[in-house]
């Protein structure tokens, strides 16, 4: 199968054109499913929604389009509800995943080493990663995350000493880094060349500050463990949706309709899936989709991340002012809680700097929010990061039944 690459296009017409002609094979894959056979497929224009409670439904394989013997990966993620969401891939999908995922305007080169920093466990996040980094020839570095086999002393380790040149994680892991980084004493990362980031939103001031702590660019990156990468960042700046891979159209939450752009939720069609075909997928992210000439040339769509709302007060809002203090403040965490008419914003900061940056913080709240009253409460650093976290050393991994005279077996990892 060959798979579209940008510049096989010259504008939004032909953009359109390319979707149109895949898209009958798009329906015919998910025929063959049992979940699509049942529901039936229709041409887009009038083909439901199909949502995550559908995805939970079908729990295991019910969206299986292909053999058994034909997946190469199978997958998990869980939201609040606790029930597992399932989604496979074949070969020739992981073509597609890892190409999407290495369209990054920095370049993956063969002279690259990659740190891997987000999930391997059941998601598809770090394969994702792992997999383009591979498809270019660059050395992986699978560092994983939330295992105990690397705490973030471990990665500052391999950061330095490895040379690593591009980076994949969280954007609040790598202000952690910076902050074991600090505490470890490691002062310079000259072959860093970029941050990849994802799995949250990111506003401009945030990611200008990680940009500037590491001295590397930080590019964003958006997607879903049922959907791999949707979107990336050209050198412009601009979030572009991967248009000649998926079809997206946003919903509006008040009317129920489905348009190519606008502001509403994000719902996506994948145009190459063999293993789990997808039909306007209703992914429950806040976008903000727009047609318009970018710098880059790619023509391919322009997208806003805008996070889940509370009414006036926005996690990316208040983040934005967090991250607009100074550098000098040096103030990286921060937790709110709000209620109608208040909000209590506490940062991390060093004595020296306290006073100004709770008098600085309260003044843009106020000016940002002035129906709600703010309170910004200075913690000392340590206070919502614990210092143990960024120091802590790898652990005693495998179960053990041999100790030697003196040696602390009641923590150790048990078998049970
Ligand atoms: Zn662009």
């Amino acid at each position: 199968m060959k798979l579209p690459q940008i510049g096989d296009w010259r504008d939004f017409a032909g953009l359109a054109r390319l979707q149109q002609e895949r898209l009958p094979a798009v329906l015919a894959a998910a025929e063959r499913s049992p979940f699509y056979r049942k529901r039936g497929v229709a041409p887009l224009p009038e083909q439901p929604l199909t949502t995550k409670q559908d995805l939970r439904d079908a729990y295991p394989f019910g969206l299986l389009a292909c053999e058994r013997a034909d997946l190469a990966t199978y997958h998990e993620s869980s939201g609040s509800s606790g029930e597992p969401t399932a989604s496979y891939y074949t070969e020739s999908d992981w073509t597609d995943l890892a190409e999407r995922f290495a369209r990054k305007w920095t370049g993956i080169t063969a002279a690259d080493t990659m740190l891997v920093r987000t999930p391997y466990a059941l998601m598809i996040t770090g394969h994702l990663a792992h997999a383009a980094a591979r498809s270019r020839g660059a050395t992986v570095v699978p560092a994983d995350n939330r295992s105990l086999a690397t705490p973030y002393s471990r990665v500052v380790r391999l950061l330095h000493d490895l040379g690593v040149t591009l980076t994949w994680s969280l954007p609040t892991d790598t202000l952690l880094w910076a902050a074991a980084a600090r505490i470890a004493g490691y002062t310079d990362f000259p072959a860093l060349r970029a941050l990849f980031v994802g799995g949250e939103p990111v506003g401009p001031a945030r990611k200008a500050r990680i940009g500037r702590i590491w001295g590397a660019p930080v590019v964003e990156e958006y997607g879903a463990t049922e959907t791999g990468s949707l979107a990336g960042e050209c050198g412009h700046g601009t979030m572009h949706l991967w248009a000649d891979r998926a079809v997206f159209e946003v919903q509006d939450p008040a009317t129920g309709e489905l348009r190519p752009d606008g502001r509403g939720r994000l719902v996506v069609t994948p145009l190459y899936r063999e293993a789990m075909p997808l039909l306007r997928y209703a992914i429950e992210d806040e976008v903000e989709i727009s047609y318009r000439s970018c710098p880059c040339g790619w023509h391919l769509p322009a997208v806003r991340l805008l996070g889940r709302f509370n009414g006036r007060l926005t996690q990316l809002g208040v983040e934005e002012l967090v991250f607009g203090l100074p550098d000098d403040f040096g103030v990286w965490f921060w937790r709110a809680r709000y209620d109608d008419a208040r909000v209590r914003v506490e940062i991390e900061v060093a004595d020296r700097w306290r006073a100004a940056a709770v008098g600085e913080l309260t003044a843009s709240l106020r000016a940002a929010l002035p129906d709600v009253e703010p309170t910004v409460v200075p913690v000392p650093p340590g206070g919502l990061v614990p210092h143990r976290l960024l120091t802590a050393t790898a652990e005693v991994m495998k179960p053990r039944g041999l100790f030697g005279p003196g040696e602390d077996w009641d923590s150790a990892l048990q078998y049970y």
